[in-house]
Formats: structure tokens, C-alpha cells, sequence
């Protein structure tokens, strides 16, 4: 086909840019020492240019044309114009100024956030917030939406979701989480956790990680494991997928469950078909879908009864004394605690997406200008009342706890819950298709689910959007009512609560 090699080639190419590039962000994070800073900055964003203008380059785009809507295409080839084309208008909508300007004002946000979250103080990052969002409505507009900017974010992460797809989802699964909640709050559960304070060797620590990462498959020839301050996944190519992980010495339990949920991310990156590798579809397909396979691992898996009877002897074989007097079943307790917190990342699987709720229903207030920045602690607190029934003691504990905003990362919040919510329904439909899942994760056999969600998840790629993935896998989209259904059953029975 006429000019189809010369896509292939350059489409190849922008990959392995994006690949180095990648790989100086993971570095920056896990490596870099402080007097590199400066230089790595300027290296990162050189690099981003060529990247950029790759990307926007008028050939390209003519190649896409040519070939979007072609008869004669594979599905794959198909699926490769779609995707690329997509990203390279987007690139082209944004304009170069606004580019400059939004990495300006994300980077004055951040070190504002940070001084403003140390002392307590949201005054300190309101006026970096405003600019951020300011400059994000523009590019919402830049980029094109049906009169909702919100949507146009959401879109940035989520392919497809608009406010009026998620906004009655989160409607209906609100009020489900708060009666589950409250039920769990009446019924006076104790304390749970006797171990936690006791001392957990690190070392050991990271050992257990490696072992956690192998038991799900995680391909160590194919990837690593690093230590960084908060815990992410990063891939240079489906062959060479970074993990990272943080512990605490008095805590086991976020190292277990970094290692889960990031090995989680870690083998959708690593499962996309060869056949596929170096194109535009060896990706995921959404940050949902993407943090679904996290969730999955870490949650659905990580949390339930027969995974911690095959791996609890493990953990004793490590830990003798700092578990001393507690048994499996006592530790799959532990692990599956409720109790309503302030922070987000220190929620239960109950609790979790209330946080979400929340900043769902403030960012969107803030991009349509409905939510003036000035008022946005006072919002916040409000919001939290009435979803989480908390009201913050100061802005750290509240408004300033996340980074995401100061990044400009607005509309990215509800893939965690769009992730929370896919996991269900991806664990359902394996659990119809594998009759003996259960017993062989009770062996510490976690290989057949890992196949399953290779061939049906993470094989394909970009093939498809999302949804229609999950509806291929599944045999349903995206809906609370799974998830409801799991945390009913899952946690009436752990506590005795009934629907
Ligand atoms: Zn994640």
C-alpha cells in the first residue's frame, strides 16, 4: 500500500522517542542525583519538542488521512490510524504557547502545593491553581467539547467518557457506599490490626515484593523493581516495564499492596501482543482500564481469603516475630479494615470512592467556573460532610492532599473509580470462565488468571476503546452494580451487616 511503510516508519520511531523519554522520567524519579535536576529538566523537555513536532508534522497527518477510512486496512492497521490520528490532533489543537505556558504554570503550582501542603496554608497555591485552570478551560476549548468542557479533559484519559455517561453512575454508587459504610460503622467492629507499630525487617520487605511480583507473573527478564516515594509503573517498551514501591518499617501492609497494585499496571504493560509492539496500539486503552488491572490484583485477589491462604506462610517465614499470635484469617481481617479516613490513599475498598465523589464533583465545578478557586477549601470541607460524613481539621488533611490539580491533572479522578468499577466486572467474567480460579489461587496458582487477562485485556491493546474491551471480555460495560454486589457480600460477611 502506497505510503503505508512510510507510516510504519515513522510511527516506529515516535514510539522509541516516547520510549527514551519515558525512561529519563523514571530515572528523574528513582535515581537521578539532586545536582542533575536542572539538566535532566532541560533534557526532558528537548526531547518533548521533537516529540511534538513529530507528532504535528503536516506528512504525518497526510499519511492519516490517506488512510483513515481505507477499505483495504487489517482491523489492526485500522486501529492504528484511529489511535494515532486521535493523538496527533490533539497535539495539533493545542497550541505550541499554550503547551510553554501550561508546563510553566504546572511547575510554579507544584512547588506551591508543596509549601502550601507543609505548612497548612491553601492561600499559598490558590493563585498558581488559578492560572492552571485557567489555562486548562482554554485547552479544553482548544480541544473541542459538546458545550461541557469537563468532557474534554475526561476524554484526555478516559476515550469516550463524557460527564453524562459517568455522572448517573457515581449518582447511584454514592449513596450505596454510605449505607455500606454506616452499616460497617454500627456494627462496632474492634481494631484490627495488632502488628502494625512491630517491627518488619525491609529487606525482608523487598524480598516478599519480588515474590509477589513472580506469584502474579510479573516478568523480572522484562522489567524491575525500584524504590521510589510514592509507587508507580512506567514502561520504555512491553520488554522493559519499571515498577516501584515504598515500605515502612512498622507497616507491612503498603509494601504488599504497592507491589499488587503496581505489578498489576506492570503486567498490562508488559502483555501487549508482540505483533503489536511499537505501535500505536501497544498501550492501554484508558487510565480505567489501566487501573482496573491494579485493582484487580491488589483488591479483588490481594484481599481475599484464599490468596493469603497460600501466602500467609510466606509472610511468616518472614516476619516470625512481628506476627506473632496472628493467624490467616486474622490477617486477611486486618487487611480488609474499614474505617473512614481523610485521606484518599489510605481508604478501604468501601470508602474509596467517596473520595472520588468528591473530587469529582469539585473539579468539575472548578473547570466550568461555577467554583470560584478562593472558595475551594470552604467547598471542599462542605463536600466532605456531606459524601465522606469528615470534616478535614486543616487543608493538608483536606483540599491540599493530592497533587493531581497542581500537575493540571483535572478529569483524571474518576478513572480510579471507572478502574475500581471494571475490576469487578473483569473478576466476574473470569470467575464464570475459570470454574476452579478460586482453588488455584489457593494454591498460590495465579497463572490461569493472568493468562486470562492477558489474552482478553492485555493482548489487544488499543484494538478497541475501553468499554467495548471489557464488553468483548465481559459480555457488559461500565456500571456500579457488579460493585455494589461484591462489597455487599464481600464485606457483610466480614462484618456481619446485611443489605
Ligand atoms: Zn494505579
Amino acid at each position: 500500500m502506497d505510503g503505508w511503510d512510510e507510516l510504519e516508519r515513522r510511527t516506529r520511531e515516535l514510539s522509541d522517542l516516547r520510549g527514551a523519554f519515558d525512561l529519563l522520567s523514571w530515572d528523574q524519579e528513582t535515581q537521578l542525583p539532586p545536582k542533575g535536576v536542572a539538566a535532566r529538566g532541560r533534557q526532558r523537555a528537548a526531547l518533548e519538542g521533537v516529540l511534538h513536532e513529530r507528532l504535528v508534522d503536516p506528512r504525518l497527518f497526510e499519511l492519516l488521512l490517506r488512510f483513515q477510512g481505507e477499505r483495504g486496512l487489517s482491523p489492526e492497521r485500522a486501529a492504528w490510524v484511529r489511535v494515532l490520528r486521535r493523538q496527533a490532533e490533539r497535539a495539533r489543537r493545542t497550541p505550541d504557547r499554550l503547551v510553554r505556558e501550561l508546563a510553566l504554570a504546572t511547575s510554579a503550582a507544584v512547588e506551591a502545593w508543596r509549601l502550601a501542603r507543609a505548612e497548612g496554608r491553601f492561600s499559598l497555591f490558590e493563585a498558581p491553581l488559578a492560572r492552571v485552570l485557567t489555562l486548562r478551560r482554554e485547552q479544553a476549548d482548544a480541544l473541542g467539547h459538546g458545550g461541557t468542557r469537563y468532557d474534554a479533559l475526561l476524554d484526555v484519559y478516559e476515550p469516550g467518557a463524557t460527564l453524562a455517561s459517568i455522572g448517573p453512575i457515581f449518582a447511584r454508587l454514592v449513596p450505596e457506599l454510605q449505607r455500606l459504610a454506616s452499616a460497617i460503622a454500627e456494627s462496632r467492629p474492634e481494631p484490627l490490626r495488632p502488628f502494625v507499630g512491630r517491627r518488619f525487617d525491609l529487606a525482608r520487605q523487598w524480598e516478599l515484593s519480588l515474590t509477589l511480583l513472580r506469584a502474579i507473573g510479573f516478568d523480572l527478564q522484562a522489567g524491575r523493581l525500584d524504590r521510589s516515594t510514592h509507587p508507580f509503573t512506567m514502561r520504555s517498551h512491553a520488554t522493559d516495564v519499571r515498577v516501584t514501591n515504598r515500605f515502612r518499617e512498622d507497616d507491612p501492609l503498603p509494601g504488599i499492596f504497592g507491589a499488587l497494585h503496581e505489578g498489576g499496571h506492570g503486567l498490562y504493560e508488559q502483555g501487549f501482543a508482540p505483533s503489536i509492539h511499537g505501535t500505536p496500539l501497544a498501550e492501554a486503552c484508558s487510565f480505567g482500564l489501566h487501573e482496573s488491572q491494579s485493582r484487580l490484583w491488589e483488591n479483588l485477589v490481594g484481599r481475599s481469603l484464599p490468596f493469603w491462604r497460600a501466602f500467609f506462610p510466606e509472610l511468616r517465614r518472614l516476619f516470625p516475630e512481628a506476627l506473632q499470635g496472628v493467624d490467616v484469617e486474622r490477617f486477611w481481617r486486618a487487611v480488609n479494615e474499614v474505617r473512614p479516613t481523610h485521606v484518599r490513599v489510605e481508604a478501604d475498598e468501601v470508602t474509596y470512592n467517596l473520595h472520588i465523589a468528591l473530587r469529582l464533583r469539585i473539579e468539575q465545578a472548578l473547570i466550568s467556573g461555577e467554583l470560584p478557586s478562593a472558595e475551594l477549601p470552604s467547598a471542599w470541607n462542605e463536600a466532605s460532610r456531606e459524601i465522606l460524613g469528615l470534616v478535614p481539621p486543616d487543608d493538608s488533611l483536606g483540599v491540599l492532599q493530592d497533587i493531581h490539580w497542581a500537575w493540571g491533572d483535572l478529569g483524571y479522578f474518576p478513572t480510579y473509580t471507572i478502574g475500581n468499577l471494571y475490576s469487578v466486572i473483569l473478576a466476574r467474567a473470569a470467575e464464570r470462565e475459570l470454574p476452579n480460579l478460586w482453588r488455584d489461587v489457593e494454591r498460590g496458582e495465579l497463572s490461569p488468571l493472568r493468562d486470562w487477562l492477558r489474552r482478553k485485556i492485555h493482548a489487544p491493546g488499543r484494538l478497541e476503546e475501553a468499554e467495548a474491551t471489557v464488553r468483548a471480555a465481559a459480555g457488559e460495560g461500565l456500571s456500579e452494580g457488579p460493585f455494589v454486589d461484591y462489597l455487599w457480600r464481600k464485606y457483610g460477611e466480614l462484618y456481619g451487616v446485611r443489605r
